[in-house]
Formats: C-alpha cells, sequence, structure tokens
C-alpha cells in the first residue's frame, strides 16, 4: 500500500469503531523533564507532571481516551479536528502508522481496553533540559536556555496579543537545572520498565546534541544487543553545531537498525538562519552531509510558518538533492539510508503562523505543491512520495480554510511586525537583518503595518 492507500485504511478502521479515536492518546508520550510538563502528542497543550502520579495515564488523559471512545472530540486535540474539517487526513491518521507498523492490530486491541486501564507509552518523546544554543523565532524559554537568559537580561517581548507574547514572556515558574530535578529521578526510577514496552524512543531539546545523557542513552542502546534490535532511537537537532558532535553521535547511531536523526529546518538559506535564530546554515548543510555519510535515516522536520512560504520551493529542491545522494545516487554511490520531509504546520504563536498569509503568498504555496507534485513518485526514493505530498498539501487546505479575517487578522500582523522589529533588534545573529533578507516580503511588512 502506498502512504494515501495506509491513511484511508486507518481512517476506516477509525472510523468503524469512533471517528474521534487515537491511539497517540494511549501509546504516545511527549514529556520535558526540566518543566515538569507531558503531553499525548505535541499538538495538545502541555499538563504539569504530578510527582504522586503516574507520569503517563494521568486523569485527563484517561478522560480523553473515554471521549474519544464515545465519539467525542476532545478540545486539547483540536489541531487534528482542524485538519480533519478541512479536507485533510490529520496527524491522528498520519501519526498512526508507526503504532500499526509495529503492532499491527493496534487500533482494534486499544479499542476493546478499558480507557481507564495503565498502559505504558511505545513511543517516547523526551528532553532532559532545555539547554539550547539558539533562540528560535517560534520557541521560548522553557525549551531554550538562550531565550531564557534573553527575557531575564533584557526583559519581555512587548507584543499586543497574550496568545502571542506568553510563551516568550511566562514560562513554566517550575524550570528545574539538571542536578536538581525531581522529576529526572522519577523518570530515572520508572524507565528501566518502560523501556520494556517501547519502540521507539525519540530525545528532543533544547538542543539534545549539547546534553551528555543523550550520547549516553545511545551508547548504551547501542551497545546492547536486545536494545539495539528492538528500541529505535530517534533524535531531533538543530544541527547548528560542530561536525564532530553530530559525527560522535552518529557512530552510535549507525549500529542501531531503527535511528533516525530529525534536523529541525523551516526553510532555505538566510531565510531559515532567521527563523531560527541562532543556525549557521554552512554548517546545517555539512552536518546533514556527515549524516548521511555514515548512513543514518534524516528527517526534515519543518514547522510551516508564515516565513517559510518564499523559499520553501528552494527547500524542496534542495531535499530532492539530498535524497538522491542518501540511496546512493549522489557522488558517494555506496549510500544507503532515507531523507524524508515532514511538515507539521505552526499554530502558536499566531502571529507567526501561515494563517497571517496574503493572497499572493497563499498562491506561491499553490504553486509550490504544483511542483512537488511533478516531484512526487512512491516507486521512486529519489522523489517525494505521496506521503510527503499529502501533509504539505494539507498544510495548503488548512491556511486555505482557516486564515484569520476580520479584527482578528488585523491584530496578529500588527504583532508580527512589531516581533520583527524587536526580535532584529534583540538578537546578536539576527540583527537587523530581517528586511534584507526577506526583500521579497516588505509589501507583506508594510501591510501589515497599516
Ligand atoms: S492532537 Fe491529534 S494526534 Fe495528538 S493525541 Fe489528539 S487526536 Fe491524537
Amino acid at each position: 500500500m502506498n502512504p494515501i492507500e495506509v491513511y484511508k485504511d486507518i481512517k476506516e478502521e477509525y472510523d468503524g469503531i469512533s471517528p474521534s479515536m487515537c491511539v497517540l492518546k494511549w501509546y504516545h508520550l511527549e514529556m520535558h523533564l526540566s518543566t515538569g510538563q507531558a503531553h499525548s502528542c505535541y499538538h495538545c497543550p502541555q499538563e504539569p507532571l504530578q510527582l504522586d502520579q503516574d507520569l503517563h495515564n494521568t486523569d485527563s488523559k484517561i478522560k480523553q481516551r473515554e471521549q474519544m471512545m464515545d465519539g467525542e472530540r476532545p478540545d486539547v486535540c483540536s489541531y487534528c479536528w482542524d485538519a480533519e474539517d478541512s479536507g485533510a487526513y490529520s496527524d491522528r491518521i498520519t501519526l498512526t502508522p508507526v503504532h500499526r507498523m509495529h503492532d499491527p492490530n493496534v487500533i482494534t486491541t486499544t479499542a476493546t481496553k478499558d480507557p481507564k486501564e495503565h498502559v505504558y507509552p511505545r513511543y517516547l518523546e523526551m528532553s532532559f533540559s532545555n539547554t539550547c544554543q539558539m533562540q528560535c523565532t517560534y520557541c521560548g524559554p522553557e525549551k531554550s536556555s538562550t531565550w531564557e537568559q534573553s527575557i531575564t537580561k533584557k526583559g519581555e517581548y512587548e507584543l499586543s496579543e497574550y496568545e502571542n507574547y506568553h510563551q516568550y514572556n511566562h514560562w513554566a515558574k517550575r524550570l528545574y537545572d539538571d542536578e536538581n530535578n525531581p522529576f529526572v529521578k522519577k523518570f530515572m526510577k520508572w524507565f528501566p520498565e518502560a523501556k520494556k514496552h517501547l519502540h521507539t524512543l525519540r530525545i528532543t531539546g533544547g538542543e539534545p546534541l549539547l546534553h551528555p545523557q543523550t550520547f549516553q542513552l545511545a551508547k548504551e542502546i547501542s551497545e546492547s544487543e536486545e536494545d539495539r534490535l528492538k528500541l529505535g532511537l530517534h533524535i531531533n537537532s538543530n544541527l547548528s553545531l560542530s561536525t564532530r558532535r553530530v559525527s560522535d553521535i552518529c557512530k552510535y547511531l549507525h549500529k542501531i537498525p531503527n535511528s533516525k536523526i530529525y534536523a529541525s529546518i523551516d526553510t532555505w538559506g538566510t531565510h531559515a538562519e532567521w527563523i531560527r535564530t541562532g543556525l549557521h546554515f554552512g554548517q546545517f548543510q555539512q552536518n546533514i552531509k556527515t549524516i548521511i555519510d555514515h548512513d543514518v535515516d534524516i528527517g526534515i522536520m519543518c514547522t510551516f510558518n508564515v516565513l517559510s512560504i518564499p523559499k520553501f520551493k528552494e527547500m524542496l529542491f534542495a531535499i530532492l538533492a539530498m535524497k538522491k545522494d542518501a540511496v546512493g545516487c549522489g557522488e558517494n554511490e555506496m549510500h544507503d539510508c532515507v531523507v524524508a520531509l515532514d511538515t507539521p504546520y505552526l499554530t502558536t504563536p499566531a502571529h507567526l503562523s501561515a494563517l497571517i498569509a496574503d493572497d499572493k503568498l497563499l498562491s506561491e504555496l499553490e504553486d509550490t505543491l504544483v511542483y512537488m507534485l511533478r516531484n512526487t513518485d512512491d516507486m521512486n526514493p529519489t522523489l517525494f512520495n505521496s506521503g510527503e505530498y499529502t501533509k504539505v498539501k494539507r498544510v495548503y487546505q488548512w491556511i486555505k480554510r482557516n486564515r484569520f479575517t476580520g479584527e482578528e487578522l488585523k491584530r496578529h500582523r500588527k504583532d508580527f511586525v512589531k516581533f520583527i522589529d524587536i526580535h532584529d533588534k534583540r538578537t546578536k545573529s539576527n540583527s537587523g537583518k530581517w528586511h534584507k533578507t526577506f526583500k521579497d516580503l516588505h509589501y507583506f511588512y508594510e501591510m501589515c503595518n497599516e
């Protein structure tokens, strides 16, 4: 089955049980130990972990499972409902194949369980700390120590809308340092049993490759014959680090059959450097090459935002070159790995979301979609597959259906301008660069400022 047929099949299987069921609510956990927070997937709001409660089967999650089995849509999953209402496949569908690959009957067996039954996650994404050398525009102090230092030393970002500024200015009250974190202790006690149930462990950050625990875990898994074959290790990275660090982690990952590095980048070249403040684009490209040289799979993680649009086609073009290289059709014929593209769309903060786009930007994206379709073929690994294409099409459909209008649009566009002005002044690597970098968007900036 090609990816589209898989999605169709999964949707039909869910619909036969409940139109709002999602196995991620049972088997997917994303946990951030530095803030003591967790959620069932990164689209749902985070909840504080409690030291006297289970790390995974929380009361609210059990209630959401019950709602799903009753055919109700839990509010926390609005990301998926919005995508589905615009006629697209949501992540409820597109993130299920990884669970079905390891357990073909996962949907039906989960449906027979009492929603209250305690289960262990099978896919765990987690971060140990917020240590990060970058200050990406849509991030904040909870996920980046550079953001934390910036706000602490230089003060808050003065935007107008609470929903736009709160992630920069009001971060979790509980921000534990690495040594004195009670949740790290609780996790370490829980993990040996939990590990037996996992098919995938994904380390996120902060920047995981700045954290010694990431290398320790990779070493341990790669050296244990049982774990190495059973447990997939995936690592998120901004790849704006020394080649030595990337090469060191690849040496472990190369020994783990199901391993992958998710490289975060949202568009191409200097545009990407402005969005992901602190990114050294040349270093990023060098590190991609290093990963391919070690035959480790790469997932390009594009958090699609309004500034992704102008150079998105250029990024697709570059990914096609990477795909060729990865399967041995480039300079080095010995390569044997996969480069895949994933495109979740940014919903918060709203002032950077593509929902503030105008008709011109939307039609640019439509044109890019046509280019992508021309380069999509499930039988050819040097081109995009239908799953990758469907996800970009979903972004387009979501924008088209949900673009802000009226006063709401004006307010978020005003904050877009304010953010550019503040961020351009406040950050060393971006200093005054927005207008030079995004020349094609001057008209848009002026329009947002009216
Ligand atoms: S937001 Fe979507 S993918 Fe995440 S748990 Fe809810 S329904 Fe599942």
